[in-house]
């Protein structure tokens, strides 16, 4: 093992493709959870996420018989709360919303004022998540608005959304749609830049090489975790490949990899 594990305070845990596929707990989960704390680890868990609030998934967890509290879980849509509260520091801004009511719900705190697509003034930002009822009149509005200067803020920039037979497009199919008319890049809270884990440093009071990001995913779980400064474990219990694994760049690859959470609580807390 590339470090030790004494050097490790919290293990950053992604959520699907490592504690569960849809509803189905994968191997090992709960046991590597109870056994990281048991350790003295902080567990938390960082999820991608836009549609639904932190209860939601630690209702989930604790119905899989893993203990949690929402305040042990960072979703894109809450970081993008915080984020949003960080520079507008308690002033209610003007928000022009793409996204559900999950999403709104981790606004709350803001107490933001949201305009609609009739709306003649410009939000102060345009926060962009995942909407099930978006239209030509919403993408209207949004661009406009960035071409009036709103902040452009993308809750992720997944192209893909992962639902339970499949794929639908993700989020990063309406930034592109306001990038391309605006030609303004988003700033994006998720995965894999390293807002997240930005939020964790702070919340958890650790340096980033106290981190252990633990994901399936090389280009969001494994590249926040590297650009973060972290540690890095891979399950292939998700989304990549032995063979995908083997021919990542060096720049990509985990510190560790795992078949999936069973194995990695064997290779940390029981090898040696
Ligand atoms: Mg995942």
């Amino acid at each position: 093992m590339e470090f030790s594990l004494d050097d490790i305070k919290l293990f950053a845990v992604d959520l699907d493709g490592v504690v569960y596929r849809g509803n189905v707990m994968l191997p090992g989960a709960s046991s590597f959870v109870a056994t990281a704390r048991e350790r003295g680890k902080i567990v938390v868990f960082v999820t991608n996420s836009t549609l639904r609030p932190r209860g939601y998934y630690a209702a989930k967890l604790n119905a899989m018989g893993i203990p949690a509290t929402p305040q042990e879980i960072i979703t894109a849509a809450h970081a993008t709360g915080r984020y949003l509260g960080s520079l507008f520091d308690g002033t209610s801004p003007s928000i022009f919303l793409l996204g559900e009511r999950g999403l709104k719900e981790e606004l709350e705190d803001l107490e933001p004022r949201y305009l609609t697509s009739q709306d003649e003034e410009a939000a102060q930002a345009v926060v962009v998540g995942l909407d099930r009822k978006v239209n030509y009149e919403k993408i209207c509005k949004a661009v406009k608005d960035v071409m009036r200067g709103a902040l452009f803020i993308g809750v992720n920039g997944d192209p893909l959304w992962p639902v339970e037979n499949g794929f639908m497009p993700g989020v990063g199919v309406f930034l592109s749609a306001i990038e391309t008319a605006t030609r303004v890049k988003p700033f994006i809270v998720g995965k894999p830049n390293t807002y997240m884990l930005e939020l964790a440093i702070q919340q958890w009071e650790c340096e980033p090489s106290q981190i252990l990001m633990v994901g399936d995913k090389l280009d969001s779980d494994i590249m926040m975790g590297r650009k973060a400064g972290a540690k890095t474990a891979l399950v292939l219990s998700g989304v990549t490949s032995p063979r995908e694994l083997e021919e990542a760049p060096p720049e990509m690859k985990p510190h560790l990899a795992a078949r999936n959470l069973a194995h990695l609580e064997e290779i940390l807390f029981h090898s040696r």
